[in-house]
């Protein structure tokens, strides 16, 4: 049985940075969005917490970049790579022509919510969070919503235009019978946090390489952000080691 059914011009399943922003585009351009989000909230640690200088440009355009800037943040100029035999500075942000000269890094849970607190200001957009979608709606052959649950509740939603924002295991992909193609190798990344002292000298972003491991850095406002990367077994090996 569904409790709640809602119709909509474009439903976007899943409120990462992909689906928050495309539903923040559309409802300013004035067409009626239904954003669906399995979490209750956006806090989810470790992911993108980089904003590029082309992603601030793009916010800029829509009027938020001076807003955004006045969250906490931190500014890496350039993104260097870091080994014993030599220091190479791949990316040098500031020597962009843009307005943005630098890697904006902030949490990704703060950036989303101030996107969805913009949003919330167009009457076209609606946010349904702590709904998983689990069904598409199929009629003549073609996709015009979806199903979820919510708690103990059933819904549905109604669309012209159903968008999968639902990250790199996407249930609606699965459901429309989509297969994605890889591209790329298997890796491991392990996440974690060391605190940040005043006075600690390190790049705000950086990749540290060693004869065996790399460690991805990135400086967050209090603490260093810091991502292990090693082979697809990287995390049964450490656990196995302790
Ligand atoms: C550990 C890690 C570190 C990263 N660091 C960086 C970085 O520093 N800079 C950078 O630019 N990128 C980084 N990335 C990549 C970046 O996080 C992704 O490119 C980005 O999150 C992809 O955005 P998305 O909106 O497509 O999907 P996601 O961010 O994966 O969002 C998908 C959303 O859909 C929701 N969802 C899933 N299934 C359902 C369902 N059935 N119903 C409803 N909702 C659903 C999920 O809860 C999620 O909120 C990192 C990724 C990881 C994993």
């Amino acid at each position: 049985m569904t409790d709640d059914s809602r119709t909509t011009t474009c439903c976007v399943v899943g409120a990462g940075p992909g689906g928050v922003m495309l539903a923040l585009l559309l409802a300013r351009a004035g067409v009626r969005v239904t954003l669906l989000e399995a979490h209750r909230d956006f806090e989810r640690d470790f992911r993108g917490d980089t904003i590029h200088p082309a992603t601030l440009e793009v916010l800029e355009q829509i009027g938020l970049a001076e807003r955004l800037h006045t969250l906490p943040h931190v500014k890496a100029e350039s993104f260097r790579f870091v080994s014993p035999l030599a220091i190479d500075t791949p990316a040098v942000f500031s020597r962009l022509p843009t307005p943005f000269p630098y890697m904006m890094i902030m949490p990704q849970a703060r950036f989303l919510e101030f996107l969805v607190k913009d949003a919330k200001r167009y009457p076209h957009f609606d946010l349904k969070l702590g709904a998983h979608v689990d069904g598409l709606i199929e009629e003549n052959g073609a996709v015009r919503g979806i199903a979820y649950r919510a708690g103990d509740e059933r819904g549905e939603v109604r669309a012209q235009l159903t968008v999968a924002a639902d990250g790199r295991f996407s249930r609606v992909r699965k459901l429309a019978g989509l297969e994605p193609i890889s591209t790329s190798g298997a890796m491991e990344i392990l996440w974690f946090r060391l605190p940040r002292r005043p006075g600690d000298a390190h790049d705000e972003a950086a990749i540290d390489v060693g004869p065996r491991q790399v460690i991805a850095v990135l400086g967050r406002p209090h603490e260093w952000q810091l991502g292990y990367v090693g082979p697809r077994d990287a995390t049964a090996r450490s656990r196995t080691r302790g």
